[in-house]
């Protein structure tokens, strides 16, 4: 293939790594029952008023889209009493992170972020020809202190991720606003809260917007795959500045976010209840999950999320391997570099007592 076909930065990045897709695993192993546990996706399925909305609007989807979200963004807007121009909308909070990126990257511009963190900042910022500088996790949390001091003039970026993926830990209220407070205005505070409805369980888990309306160049991330349980139709949003909001104006999809997402988000924001019956059962899932890790003496970081990562203490490659061969997907920590981790989703608790009978079989082959 000619050498210099594509876009330079392209030779440098990896493709992202999804977790196994459950039709695969059946058609390897022939099997019918699959717990995935790999994608942090809600056990208990998608809101029933989502479902609903989708399919009274199937009917309409000969017609485009409202390309601006407009309803949708005001639904959003009433919800964190925020101005709707304060909000952008994207094709899952994925879109919304290459929106950020092209929005702010020139070649030879740095972005701050953890390591292990989620893998998508870094390959936006490559993509765009900056740099990600990336500074290893402090007992297990982002460095602060580190961030702050490797902040300079190509700085355009900062990306937190809170709760981090793969770790599931916070940053606390104190310790964001000791950031926001450290670095200069101009650089972009990026606050990856895909799973906010968890955490905010925590006490000490930030009210995020309250940094936005001190600090403007801060952008907040959120998701509908998580705890609405949308994965499959693809809907995220930030809130942000007016200013930013305007700008990304110029370079999203038009209509990335299509109609039966819009109405699939409406009907979910509505429906609290299945909202809090989800993270109900996330915490007395992950309750099972730290039990198991305790009785076995595994290390595992106190999670806010929906899902644990856990030191195994063998290669969780191997763990893997033998979880998929009994129908149970996670995520080998290898992915981070972490070869000992690995990365499980809270399930139905059910689905988490098949995985945890699984891993004291494993355990005993050892
Ligand atoms: C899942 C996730 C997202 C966004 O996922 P979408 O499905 O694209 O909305 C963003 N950040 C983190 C850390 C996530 O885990």
């Amino acid at each position: 293939m000619e050498k210099n076909l594509f876009r330079k930065e392209i030779a440098e990045m990896r493709a992202y790594i999804p977790g196994k897709p459950i039709e695969d695993v059946k058609r390897e192993l022939g099997i019918d029952d699959i717990v995935k546990l790999a994608s942090n996706e809600n056990p208990l399925g998608p809101s029933p008023k989502a479902v609903e909305a989708i399919r009274e609007m199937a009917y309409n989807i000969n017609i485009y889209p409202d390309g601006a979200a407009r309803s949708l963004r005001e639904d959003i807007a009433g919800m964190y009493e925020v101005d709707a121009d304060q909000i952008f909308v994207g094709n899952g909070g994925e879109e919304i992170l290459k929106l950020i990126t092209g929005l702010f990257i020139n070649p030879g511009d740095e972005a701050i972020m953890a390591d292990p963190t989620f893998s998508l900042y870094e390959s936006g910022v490559v993509h765009m020809g900056g740099t990600a500088v990336k500074l290893p996790l402090k007992d297990h949390k982002h460095d602060f202190e580190g961030f702050v001091s490797r902040v300079n003039d190509r700085t355009k970026l900062i990306f937190v991720c809170n709760p981090n993926n793969p770790t599931g830990n916070i940053m606390t209220s104190d310790e964001i606003e000791y950031l926001a407070k450290s670095i200069p205005e101009h650089v972009v505070l990026v606050l990856d809260e895909a799973y906010y409805e968890y955490a905010k369980r925590n006490r000490n888990y930030p009210e995020s917007i309250d940094i936005l309306r001190k600090r403007p160049n801060t952008i907040i991330l959120r998701t509908f795959s998580k705890v609405a349980g949308l994965a499959g139709v693809r809907m995220g949003y930030a809130l942000t500045s007016k200013d930013i909001a305007a700008e990304v104006g110029k370079i999203r999809g038009v209509f990335s976010v299509n109609l039966l997402a819009q109405a699939a988000g409406r009907a979910a924001i509505k429906d609290q209840e299945h909202i809090e019956k989800t993270v109900d059962l996330n915490y007395e899932s992950m309750d099972m999950m730290e039990r198991f890790f305790e009785d076995n003496n595994m290390e595992y970081i106190k999670s806010n999320a929906n899902f644990v990562f856990a030191n195994v203490g063998m290669d969780s490659k191997d763990v893997f391997q033998k979880l998929q061969q009994r129908g149970i997907i996670i995520r080998p920590g290898f992915l981070w570099n972490m070869d000992t981790w690995l990365r499980v989703s809270t399930g139905t608790l059910e689905q988490t007592q098949i995985f945890v009978s699984a891993m004291e079989d494993i355990l005993k082959e050892k």
